[in-house]
């Protein structure tokens, strides 16, 4: 059953986190609302032209920020890009960070992740008749994040750090000052959020090359330096500014077909211990 054959050949899909719930500059050609066997995505996709690239959109929490990290319907929303014909997915996310030199404000590309969510998320497609073990030692795709780290040279103002683990906790309350002290002193983990897994298993066992953006929004509890929520809220506008600009200087950069030189993505079942 797994993965679906493409109805489509949109090459390029875009997750927005939260923040990014629309993309400026793309032509709407359509908006589909996509079925899948695990039930309905977060929202319907967008279907438009940016930089002349036919791309899928999907707001990962939905529009209007609907959709809490621990109920997104992470093999829904997979499933529908991968049957739209999606190749590389480009995933924006909000952050907190672990350490001083990654401000508020500041861009990551992670190349490594800690998962701490509890097990409840629907996390795999293979749930039996068909077992598969995808290789995660180098869970982002390489390609796709020097093509990230490429096109943010361009973007002025951006601060944007080459490399990071995020650690993925379970949500949706944030962490105590205990919990976030052992994920930076003790786990060495350099961002904090919700989302990142099950979608980035779920990429890569739908064979798509995957890479986060991810957002700073604040210092998280370990540093005892009380942010205000306005803070945040601006921060986290002036970081919805920059990664619209950021966007089309990437979706400019990505190739027709991943380069099998560069990663091994699309071919990651090949390799799977069935
Ligand atoms: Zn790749």
């Amino acid at each position: 059953m797994f993965p679906p054959k493409p109805g489509r050949s949109i090459g390029i899909g875009v997750i927005g986190g939260s923040g990014l719930y629309e993309i400026p500059g793309l032509k709407v050609l359509e908006e589909v609302k996509i079925y899948t066997p695990y039930g309905e995505p977060s929202d319907k996709v967008i279907i438009g032209e940016l930089e002349g690239r036919r791309i899928a959109f999907l707001p990962r929490h939905g529009r209007g920020h609907r959709i809490p990290p621990h109920r997104v319907n992470y093999r829904a929303n997979i499933w529908a890009l991968k049957s739209l014909g999606v190749k590389w997915i480009i995933a924006f996310s909000a952050v907190g960070s672990l350490r001083w030199d990654y401000k508020p404000g500041d861009f990551v590309v992670p190349d490594q992740f800690i998962d701490m969510t509890k097990g409840v998320r629907p996390f795999t497609f293979f749930e039996g008749g068909v077992v598969a073990h995808v290789s995660m030692a180098d869970p982002f795709c390489e390609h796709l994040r020097r093509i990230i780290l490429e096109a943010a040279k361009s973007v002025e103002g951006l601060a944007i750090h080459d490399r990071g683990t995020y650690i993925c906790i379970e949500g949706p309350r944030f962490s105590t000052r205990a919990e976030s002290r052992v994920w930076k002193e003790v786990f060495k983990a350099d961002i904090i959020g919700m989302t990142l897994v099950p979608e980035i298993n779920l990429a890569c066992e739908a064979e798509t090359c995957y890479a986060t953006v991810a957002m700073v929004t604040d210092y998280d509890v370990w540093a005892e330096k009380p942010v205000t929520a306005e803070e945040v809220i601006k921060t986290m506008e002036e970081n919805t500014v920059k990664a619209k600009k950021l966007l089309p200087e990437i979706i400019k950069r990505i190739p027709e077909e991943p380069d099998p030189e560069m990663c091994s993505c699309c071919r990651s079942l090949e390799t799977a211990l069935m």
